[in-house]
């Protein structure tokens, strides 16, 4: 769904404002729910780090 059927703010509402209407459109707009779990994903770093000149 790319509406929230909470407050019908539309995904594209958000891209332009970048505000969302509630709380629930990160959970019921579903391209705002995958970017919200790749952000969180991009910020857990496992700690692997690959040095250069090590191989
Ligand atoms: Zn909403």
């Amino acid at each position: 769904m790319n509406k929230c059927p909470y407050c019908n703010t539309t995904y594209n509402e958000i891209l332009q404002t970048g505000f969302v209407g509630c709380a629930h459109c990160y959970e019921e707009i579903e391209p705002l729910k995958e970017a919200v779990e790749k952000m969180y994903n991009g910020k857990k770093h496992k700690g692997k780090r690959v040095k250069n000149g090590n191989i």
